[in-house]
């Protein structure tokens, strides 16, 4: 048997990697880029000197990979087609130029996504932040060019994430941001502290404002706004890579993402598909989930491996995009479906600010919690939380209640560990049961 995987970082080198735990099969991984296995997660905190040296970012090599667990992982390889009757595929050697085609029993598809570029944005000094490639190329270019003043452009998690790690490194930031709606996946009575948070450490923020032209250095805005920066970093969204697919009979959706079941087969039952370039499902309410988010892809790698093994023999329940990113000494995070999603439901919120442990501890801070549920079942579609200390605890539980099926009812029965240095008797998550009566 032999099984081709195509993207050799999050979940195509994780799936190679447990599949090898299941199987002797000959595996082979495509990965067009530069580099394999690499931590994407880590990258905007090796960039603000959180992550030293670079190597640590670094969990697997092709040698490694072959002398370890005798999986070929060619680099600067690039799949250009599938022909999923013929199981084929034509593969672009870059560095030779020269193509090929080889075939395969299973083929697993982990292409990942690629970050939205604006045509107006054009020089060296303009950047996404992927992969380490870029990263390299954002560091030296600070290094060499001596960059100081940097754009960021983007209201997401990465935007956000660049901007904390660069103002730590001691850069001058500007964060633009087309709306005034930053951080779309936590709720906007939260996030609207998000300018102050930003504001207070240093970063100028630009909201409601696009860029309109860029001349060298200098940025012209939509409001007529002119600055002038080093360098400029772009993050805003992703498209799935899956481009190379659309000629082929593997079934993608309207935005191009990959329609995979509840074993992660595609339309094709010996193809599979992970991470961010696929559709699957809530685990909770019955709608698709694109969910770009790593632990997605880890599970799913541990899931196909077993049904290669053995076909459909581990069943997938869905994912609940459970998120959380760190601004400065403040933490975001939600769960569950999307705030645009809620309207299809006819639901209920409980809100309950609080501190995170006993108000009389001298450090103890305010957390909030939103908690959205289903007015008959009672169950919870989306929870939303910010505050400094103590947030990811709580949105963790509520994943957990999640998963069990619990009511906003049984939040008051969920029983905390209490001492006052870590929760309160009527934890905020105890609260939230109280106030849902
Ligand atoms: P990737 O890990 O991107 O791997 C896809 C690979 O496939 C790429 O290397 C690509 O070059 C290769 N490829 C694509 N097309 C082809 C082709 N035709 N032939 C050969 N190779 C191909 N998630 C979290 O949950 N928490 C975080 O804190 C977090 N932080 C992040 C920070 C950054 C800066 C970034 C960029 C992402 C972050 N993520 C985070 C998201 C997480 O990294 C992704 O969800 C995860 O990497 C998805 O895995 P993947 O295998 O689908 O894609």
């Amino acid at each position: 048997m032999k099984v081709i995987v195509i993207g050799a970082v999050a979940g195509g080198a994780t799936v190679a990697s447990q599949l090898r735990r299941l199987s002797d099969t000959e595996i082979i991984v495509y990965e067009k880029d530069r580099d394999m296995s690499f931590a994407n997660c880590g990258l905007p905190y090796y960039l603000g000197g959180e992550v030293t040296p670079r190597n640590k970012l670094i969990a697997a090599t092709e040698s490694s990979f072959k002398t370890n667990k005798s999986i070929t992982v060619k680099t600067y390889h690039e799949v250009v087609s599938v022909s999923a009757e013929n199981k084929e595929i034509v593969v672009k050697d870059i560095k030779n130029n020269r193509t090929f085609t080889d075939t395969f029993d299973y083929l697993i598809l982990s292409p990942g996504a690629t970050q939205v570029r604006l045509p107006v944005l054009q020089g060296n000094h303009v950047f996404t932040l992927r992969n380490l490639e870029d990263t390299d190329k954002i560091n030296n270019f600070i290094e060499t060019e001596g960059a100081k003043d940097i754009l960021i452009i983007g209201g997401g998690y990465i935007s956000l994430e660049i901007i904390e790690n660069l103002k730590n490194r001691g850069l001058n930031i500007t964060m633009l941001h087309r709306s005034s709606h930053i951080l779309k996946s936590v709720d906007q009575d939260m996030t609207k502290h998000i300018p102050d948070i930003l504001e207070a450490h240093g970063v100028r923020v630009l909201l409601d404002d696009e860029v309109k032209t860029l001349d060298g250095k200098t940025v012209q805005l939509k409001s007529g706004r002119k600055f002038d920066y080093d360098m400029i970093i772009t993050a805003l969204g992703i498209k799935p890579n899956t481009q190379f697919l659309q000629s082929s009979k593997i079934e993608l959706t309207d935005s191009g993402h990959i329609k995979v079941n509840a074993y992660f087969e595609t339309n094709i039952p010996y193809i599979y598909a992970l991470g961010d370039a696929i559709q699957t499902k809530y685990r909770h309410v019955d709608y698709p989930a694109q969910i770009a988010l790593a632990w997605g892809a880890h599970r799913a790698a541990s899931i196909i491996a077993h049904n290669i093994v053995n076909p459909q023999s581990t069943k997938f329940n869905g994912l609940l995009g459970t998120n959380i990113i760190r601004l400065f000494d403040y933490t975001f995070s939600s769960v569950g479906i999307t705030p645009n999603m809620l309207d299809n439901f006819d639901y209920e919120i409980v809100q309950q600010t609080q501190k995170h442990h006993a108000g009389y501890m001298l450090d103890a801070e305010q957390i909030s919690i939103n908690v959205y549920f289903d007015k008959k079942t009672r169950k919870i579609l989306r929870a939303s939380a910010f505050g400094r200390v103590g947030v990811d605890k709580r949105i963790d539980i509520i994943a957990t209640a999640m998963i069990g099926n619990l009511t906003i009812d049984e939040f008051k029965d969920i029983e905390i560990a209490y001492s006052p240095v870590y929760s309160s008797p009527k934890d905020i998550i105890n609260m939230l049961g109280y106030k849902a009566e």
